[in-house]
């Protein structure tokens, strides 16, 4: 059992001035294995004034300089990279295989910023006039639990990268996995206030952060209705807004596809991150003349994902992360059951012989309608919709008949067909016959209610700085 009570605020390790606590869980077996010291607004003030003070010089720091932080903060995670991944299948029950994917990538995160800022022009001319892209300030990030080293680097490597300093409230569910990324941090040796990071509940810590007036922008990853809170109240002090929110990605199965490769490739898309991911393709979308034959494909490749003990490295789904996620989860599956969609594999309750733990079905429901509300909510666990289709033209408007616009998925046999279709759906990211986001410096985020803005790449840079005009130039 261990206890965490401390942030990482000016470059050092602080005791909590906030005393609630917060049980930390292991999902595989609901055992308690720790607790969690919870900040309150004035260990978030603190944090701030640290952020504001740093960003005084951070900001005149060289590209140079940056481009070295951002290769020692990689190196650090990746000194620590056994010990973090053993952390995230302890607390998040993520498989030790996929966790230690995440590990490696929230380090790579680094890198692919120093990348980017290599190729970033924080000036450039236009006629007369000079245009300046300046670091914004302090960013105020808040990150979710389903992949937290990841998350959290993605909010620290652009704002190194750009000359900002942050202060970031992670989720309260990954309070030792935060732990030994702050001691990343530490070992990093950034100058002291640049990276903070404060623990707490997003009601208080979260909502300070919000509407505190010295932080310049919010930097938000989470879902759809907590984005919207955000947006709300951030308005009081009109500040800038990055959201990356939820998603009801479609996987549009053309009926040129090879299903041989496709259907058992919709099962990894639907149930990546045990199908706690926002980017997971959890409406599949399937000719109506192939129905059957996906059916049969989906059954086999269901039985052939290992759900089981994160610590063994065959599985390849675990537990969910809470009992409250996998409560959700029972009730969308009843969901599914009570409007009349007709049950492949799965169901309710946990899989055979891992009931100790927050384990559930995975799950495929057929015959779904797009007016469900398993076709129509997020779920955020390990269910698939499977929505049939007749012609090209209507799996286009299934695919876009949603709130959410964050990432889809088309396969094909023909490149150019799946090209045509792909530009026509409203998402962020689109994959042709892929299950891997295998390009960092694309652009990442949402239309509609997925979100604001954009992370990665150069596009993830631009987030983080604001354009002065100085008008007075000669022209060249
Ligand atoms: P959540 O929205 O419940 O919480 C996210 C974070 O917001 C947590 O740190 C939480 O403490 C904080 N928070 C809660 N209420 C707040 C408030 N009023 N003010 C400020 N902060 C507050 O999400 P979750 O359950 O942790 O994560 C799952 C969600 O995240 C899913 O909807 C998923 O799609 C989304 N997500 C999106 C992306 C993306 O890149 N688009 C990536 C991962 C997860």
């Amino acid at each position: 059992m261990r206890t965490l009570n401390q942030h990482f605020i000016n470059g050092q390790f602080v005791q909590s001035i906030g005393t609630d606590v917060q049980e930390l869980v292991n999902p595989a077996n609901k055992k308690t294995i720790g607790t969690l010291v919870l900040g309150n607004e004035h260990d978030v003030q603190l944090a701030i004034a640290a952020a504001k003070e740093a960003f005084k010089s951070f900001a005149k720091t060289t590209v140079d300089e940056r481009i070295q932080m951002l290769q020692r903060l990689h190196d650090a995670i990746m000194a620590r990279e056994e010990e973090l991944t053993r952390a995230a299948v302890e607390e998040y029950g993520s498989p030790v295989k996929p966790s230690k994917g995440r590990t490696t990538f929230a380090a790579l995160t680094c890198l692919y910023a120093k990348e980017s800022l290599k190729r970033f022009s924080f000036e450039k001319m236009q006629g007369t006039t000079k245009i300046i892209l300046e670091p914004l300030g302090v960013i105020g990030a808040i990150t979710p639990w389903n992949a937290n080293y990841t998350h959290i680097c993605n909010k620290i490597a652009p704002a190194i990268a750009t000359g900002c300093t942050i202060v970031l409230k992670p989720s309260e569910l990954s309070g030792l996995q935060t732990h030994l990324l702050m001691a990343c941090i530490a070992d990093a040796k950034l100058p002291a206030g640049v990276v903070n990071i404060v623990n707490g509940t997003g009601q208080i810590v979260g909502a300070e952060l919000v509407r505190h007036p010295d932080i310049a922008k919010i930097s938000f990853t989470g879902s759809t209705p907590v984005g919207k809170i955000i947006c709300k109240d951030a308005s009081g002090t009109l500040k800038r807004l990055a959201l990356e929110l939820g998603g009801k990605n479609p996987n549009i199965i053309l009926d040129d596809a090879d299903f041989s490769k496709a259907i058992p490739m919709a099962i990894t898309i639907a149930f990546s991150n045990t199908g706690q991911a926002c980017h997971a393709g959890t409406r599949l979308l399937v000719p109506e003349n192939r129905l059957d034959e996906a059916k049969e494909l989906l059954k086999q490749a269901v039985a052939s994902t290992k759900i089981g003990n994160p610590m063994d490295e065959d599985s390849v789904l675990g537990p969910l992360v809470s009992q409250k996620q996998y409560d959700t989860v029972q009730r969308y599956i009843q969901a599914g059951i009570d409007e009349g969609a007709e049950l492949i594999v799965g169901g309710l309750g946990h899989p055979e012989g891992l009931d100790e733990g927050f384990y559930a079905k995975p799950t495929v429901f057929a015959h779904v309608t797009n007016d469900m509300k398993i076709a129509k909510e997020e779920i955020f666990g390990p269910v698939l919709s499977v929505i049939s289709y007749r012609t090209e033209e209507e799996a286009i408007a299934i695919a876009n008949d949603t709130v959410f616009g964050l990432a889809a998925y088309v396969s094909s046999t023909d490149m150019e067909r799946a090209r045509r279709v792909a530009s026509q759906i409203i998402a962020g990211r689109i994959l042709i016959n892929k299950a891997v986001q295998d390009d960092p410096y694309a652009p990442f985020g949402g239309f509609k209610q997925s979100g604001l803005g954009r992370d990665s790449g150069v596009y993830g840079l631009e987030e983080h700085v604001e354009p002065k005009a100085i008008l007075g130039y000669e022209a060249h």
